[in-house]
């Protein structure tokens, strides 16, 4: 066992997976810097930005069995689920062909047991974050909503459905009166509901890092505002992180810098496929009925998270380069089908943002040892589930530098899968 215990560390990359992975090191008796050029919890950061689910169900990746057949009118529909800016498709090329190879069934049907494994420990290790922060408030635990309008696509969750009972995530099937008691906010026009009644919903998910971040620094930890841009080697190991405000020495290195981890975990010699599968939302006015939960839509693809500061209405997926500028049209051309769908809302809009989900072909993160440097441990590529997997990641990182079981296998995270 290879226990880097009480170890100068440092984290690169302060978002919902950095900051917990630097608390539970910290709890650890590490003592921790975080380095990032963005403050924790800011709208810099997919973090501060994302639908608030705090999913216990999610288990299937975003390449699904017969997205081949399905991806040309995916791509052809301005208000569908899936975009690529055509202008990077030469960079997203390798990643594009793996994610398609991805797309079998027994390849969906690994990655939904690999993301249900880190799944099933996410409320554990939110608890210990939530508490020890104060933050409770931020979340409720009171289920989340799949709805659909048609007996068809509610037929075609067939397969989700199975994914869920293989991975024993717990859910029900809701017919359109248990849903109007469950969700009076809804229009009455969805004929059934799938209800995951393990998930929670994150009210303000950038408050939540934010107070994650401000408990790290109250517990002694430090976060410089700065970039990470090289690394130095000394007798073999990386060991001193070159930054844009000066040099970090660290026995221990963790790099959980989201979808900005590609070019770091090459000169830490993992080389993966890590691509930005972007994502937008749209803050509206509160309902007078205000959402009580987590809800998606999935005759239209998207979500709705009920924000402490409004109505959150977020999109599916866009591949293009991590900086390409944003084109918000398909998140525009949702806000007509969140007016159909919930009660007296109004559609103006407050607020438009872009985030980039850090996401490999198959949807399930880097999480694990470096194959390469004992003293580098990686924590990136959580895709949607980020926010989800981010404290859980954080308590395996620090199990693997206590030298502690983690009590799961880690071969599906590994960098060179
Ligand atoms: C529209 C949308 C909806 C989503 N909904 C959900 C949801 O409901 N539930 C869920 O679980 N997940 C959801 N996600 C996904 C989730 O938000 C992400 O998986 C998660 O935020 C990733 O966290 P992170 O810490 O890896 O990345 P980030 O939050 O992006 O943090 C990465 C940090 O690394 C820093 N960084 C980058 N480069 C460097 C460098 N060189 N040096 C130092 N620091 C660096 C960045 O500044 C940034 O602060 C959603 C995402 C989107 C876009």
């Amino acid at each position: 066992m290879n226990s880097d215990h009480g170890k100068d560390t440092i984290v690169i990359g302060g978002g919902i997976v950095g900051i917990s992975c630097a608390l539970f090191l910290q709890r650890d008796g590490h003592k921790v810097t975080v380095v990032d050029p963005a403050v924790p919890g800011s709208s810099d950061q997919t973090s501060f930005g994302n639908a608030g689910s705090i999913s216990s169900s999610s288990v299937m990746p975003t390449a699904l069995p017969g997205i081949y057949k399905k991806l040309p009118g995916m791509l052809a529909d301005p208000t569908g689920p899936l975009a690529i800016q055509w202008r990077y498709l030469f960079r997203l090329t390798p990643f594009l062909l793996s994610f398609l190879r991805y797309s079998s069934r027994a390849h969906v049907e690994d990655s939904g047991r690999a993301i249900a494994g880190i799944i099933h420990r996410v409320h554990d290790a939110y608890q210990i974050l939530l508490e020890e922060s104060g933050t409770g408030d931020l979340v409720v635990r009171n289920g989340s909503l799949k709805v659909f309008k048609t007996d068809q696509s509610f037929a075609a969750s067939a397969f989700e459905r199975e994914l869920l009972e293989k991975n024993d995530c717990r859910y029900d099937v809701l017919n359109e009166d248990e849903l109007r008691q469950l969700e009076p906010s809804l229009q009455p026009i969805f004929k059934h509901a799938i209800f995951m009644p393990d998930s929670s919903t994150a009210l303000n998910p950038g408050k939540i890092v934010s107070r994650f971040a401000e408990h790290f620094v109250a517990k002694g930890g430090r976060i410089v505002r700065a970039e990470a841009r090289d690394i130095e080697f000394s007798e073999g190991l990386p060991r001193t992180v070159v930054t844009s405000n000066g040099n970090l020495e660290g026995e221990l290195i963790v790099l959980a810098a989201g979808a900005w981890s590609r070019d770091m975990a090459r000169r830490l010699g993992s080389s993966v496929l890590l691509e930005a599968e972007r994502g937008y939302h749209i803050m509206l006015p509160k309902p007078p009925v205000m959402p009580k939960r987590f809800i998606t839509f999935a005759d239209r693809k998207f979500a709705i998270l009920p924000h402490q500061d409004g109505l959150r209405v977020t999109t599916g997926v866009e591949y293009a380069k991590v900086d390409a500028p944003p084109d918000y049209r398909r998140i525009r051309g949702m806000l007509p089908f969140a007016g159909e769908s919930i009660r007296d809302l109004e559609l103006d809009e407050q607020s438009i943002w872009l985030g980039r989900r850090p996401t490999l072909p198959n949807s399930v993160p880097v999480i694990g040892r470096s194959p390469k440097y004992r003293n580098v441990l990686l924590a990136f590529g959580h895709s949607h589930l980020g926010l989800t997997m981010g404290p859980a990641t954080g308590q395996i990182i620090a199990d693997l530098a206590a030298g502690r079981d983690p009590g799961l296998d880690l071969s599906p995270y590994r960098p060179d899968r």
